[in-house]
């Protein structure tokens, strides 16, 4: 039997991976679930799979977790270094689904204890790329990607020598607003934000969508993952998701992952790897699909991918602080203190504090520095805001 935990176990990316697990409960020993306040939730899926200990990120959260777990014999706890301690109890694979920063911590206990990380938060690679991937090569552990586009990397990389790669495509839906015309762009709400044409998705993963800010993590991500130079990493825009990503190869051949829009093949994948199982998602129709289109970004109205290629180019904790900056923005928005339109604003205007200050440079090799700058830039974020919007 397998040790597994998920992180973030009541979430989008949490749900699809309990469903999987819960159809083979034989194969696995559930070790820890942790979730946010949906406590009713969290106590469910625990008693269902058996689980060691269930975690709640709140503390106010505990008392009714605990009575919703009365007589199971599963342990309750909560907050932050709770979770990082569930963490630290040795598995074979964890699921990584907590979303933003906060899924850091508990990624690298697990690869410090050497198991295998199934990575959907991709904010721990944005944030601490060199020190999650040297963790897991410095303790044995592995890193396996879980969205999508990675994912698709991932399996077309199959057999094949990095030296003959020449780029990486990753693919982006370019979410509602594709064709909004950038003044309509400027009035867009939260609701609107969050009903992603293809893809059902936590609430913050959703809004990046619609401002690409999802897509300019997930440019650093293609690069702290496979190594790969930025300028060999494009982004093309094509609505029906169904291509989720290409590589290139020094011949001119490009090699094209198809799948349906359900993330229970990219976990399904990272869960059964190396080997194929069979996996409950829909096979795709292609001619009933018809046509398959594909676009170039706009940088005009979606300056968030323009800003991940200056994150790659100054290096050191430009990653942490602007992720730390599309947080607090996200926050904001979703508050509906500023526009849409703004989050860009306030994320580019924080990198250009930062970087009059000293700390960007700095590598992102210790846990400390990295948190260090993730305090730095939301305070930094919200002084922009305040001073630009309050
Ligand atoms: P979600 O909002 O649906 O779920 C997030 C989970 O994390 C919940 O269990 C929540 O309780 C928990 N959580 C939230 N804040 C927390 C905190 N501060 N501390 C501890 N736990 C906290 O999000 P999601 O859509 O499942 O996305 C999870 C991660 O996977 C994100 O990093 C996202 O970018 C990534 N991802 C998601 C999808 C998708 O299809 N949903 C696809 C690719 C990548
Ligand atoms: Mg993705």
């Amino acid at each position: 039997m397998r040790r597994i935990s998920i992180f973030g176990a009541t979430g989008s990316i949490g749900e699809n991976t309990v469903d999987l697990i819960a159809r083979d409960p034989g194969a696995y020993r559930v070790v820890a679930l942790t979730g946010g306040r949906n406590v009713a939730r969290l106590a469910a899926q625990a008693r269902a799979l058996g689980a060691e200990i269930a975690v709640t990120a709140h503390d106010d959260c505990l008392a009714p977790l605990r009575a919703a777990l009365a007589g199971t014999g599963i342990a309750a706890a909560a907050g932050a270094d709770a979770i990082a301690e569930a963490a630290a109890r040795p598995v074979d694979w964890a699921m990584s689904a907590i979303v933003g920063a906060a899924g850091l911590v508990p990624g690298l206990r697990v690869l410090e204890q050497g198991g295998t990380l199934a990575l959907a938060n991709k904010e721990s690679l944005v944030c601490a790329g060199a020190l999650v991937m040297g963790t897991a090569a410095a303790r044995g552990g592995r890193v396996l990607p879980v969205d999508s586009e990675h994912s698709a990397v991932f399996q077309a990389l199959r057999g094949e020598d990095m030296a003959a790669v020449e780029r990486i495509i990753i693919t982006a839906s370019g979410g509602p607003f594709r064709d909004w015309p950038a003044e309509r762009l400027a009035t867009a709400t939260p609701e609107q934000a969050v009903a992603h044409p293809n893809w059902a998705m936590g609430q913050r993963i959703s809004v990046d969508s619609a401002s690409m800010f999802n897509k300019a993590l997930e440019l650093i991500e293609t690069r702290e993952f496979f190594g790969i130079d930025p300028d060999r990493i494009e982004v093309l825009v094509h609505p029906q998701s169904i291509v989720h990503a290409m590589v290139g190869f020094a011949d001119g051949g490009l090699m094209a992952h198809l799948g349906p829009p359900d993330m229970r093949h990219a976990i399904g994948h990272a869960l059964h790897w190396p080997d194929r199982r069979a996996l409950p998602v829909e096979r795709l129709d292609l001619a009933r699909l018809a046509r398959l289109s594909f676009e170039a970004p706009d940088p005009a109205r979606f300056p968030a991918l323009r800003l991940a290629r200056e994150v790659m180019a100054a290096g050191g904790l430009a990653g942490a602080a602007f992720n730390a900056a599309k947080e607090v923005a996200l926050d904001h928005f979703l508050d509906r203190r500023i526009g849409f339109c703004d989050m860009a604003v306030v994320v580019e205007a924080t990198l250009a504090r930062l970087s009059g200050e000293s700390g960007l440079q700095f590598a992102p090799d210790t846990l400390e520095k990295v948190l260090a700058m993730d305090h730095l830039a939301r305070q930094r974020a919200r002084e922009v805001i305040g001073s630009r919007y309050g």
